[in-house]
């Protein structure tokens, strides 16, 4: 229970973290926040339009030694036979211990992961296909970051929960909490970050005196985009994911949570 001069505590010297928190409906799950909003109130489900892998995935250096043995196989099956020299990764200039995949002409005009293919007008990661339809277990041989996409999960640096872990998901929302990769620096954006948090506050109110449905002010990434009744709500769609991260035990938890969540 976080009490009221906690709470201001964590407005004044708290983190971005500690102020999301304050103003999402957060549910404790043992050593695991879970944003509530983003698992029990969004729909969720793959259109495999393919831009997630515009930027190529790390992966670490077992992951890739894993996939090594199987690279032939994998693109003979899948990558058209004129970029199949391309597929491979390399170093991270960065983090030496990753390997970043290598970015290759897609399409016309597009590049990407040189393990994305085309099928009809619908694009699938190659990795995922071979390991599935040669029925392996997908995760043993799927880059991490493609696992977990777009699942955030964060250690608690705030004041608030310290030690705790975070989880949430990728969204306009609160993509300055979870850009992990370090790919946006957000030093100087903070007129952006006042926006975005006034803006979420306004559509927090709108929505608690009814004025906003859900679905129209949550869908702001691929996922959700296209949410509808078809697409399961977002703690269902990441049951894999969820389970093999945390554990059954955990999931479960996680569901009766989403059920007391949802019926109120
Ligand atoms: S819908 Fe999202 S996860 Fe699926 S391919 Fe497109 S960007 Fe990637
Ligand atoms: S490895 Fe597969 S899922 Fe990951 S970025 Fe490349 S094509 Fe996409």
């Amino acid at each position: 229970m976080i009490d009221k001069k906690m709470k201001i505590r964590a407005e004044v010297w708290g983190n971005d973290l500690d102020r999301y928190i304050l103003r999402h409906p957060i549910i404790a799950i043992d050593d695991v926040l879970i944003d509530a909003e983003a698992f029990f109130k969004t729909n969720s489900g793959c259109d495999f339009c393919g831009n997630c892998c515009l930027h190529g995935a790390s992966m670490p250096r077992e992951t890739a030694e894993n996939l090594q043995s199987h690279l032939n196989e994998i693109v003979s099956r899948y990558i058209p036979a004129d970029r199949r020299d391309q597929v491979g990764w390399h170093e991270s200039s960065q983090k030496k211990e990753l390997q970043w995949t290598n970015l290759v002409e897609i399409d016309r005009n597009k590049k990407g992961c040189c393990f994305l293919y085309k099928d009809g007008e619908r694009y699938f990661c190659s990795i995922y296909s071979w390991a599935f339809e040669t029925q392996r277990t997908i995760y043993d041989y799927w880059p991490f970051e493609c696992i977990m996409y777009p699942l955030a999960i964060l250690p608690y640096n705030g004041i608030l929960h310290p030690g705790k872990t975070f989880i949430t998901l990728r969204r306009k929302q609160n993509w300055f909490l979870v850009d992990v990769y370090g790919g946006i620096k957000h030093e100087g954006m903070v007129l952006g970050r006042l926006y975005r948090e006034v803006k979420n506050l306004l559509f927090q109110r709108m929505r608690s005196w009814r004025l906003l449905d859900d679905i129209e002010i949550l869908p702001d990434d691929c996922y959700f985009k296209k949410s509808g009744q078809y697409k399961k709500l977002s703690y269902m769609y990441f049951e894999p994911q969820l389970i093999w991260y945390f554990g059954e035990e955990f999931y479960q938890k996680v569901c009766a949570a989403a059920r007391q969540f949802t019926s109120v």
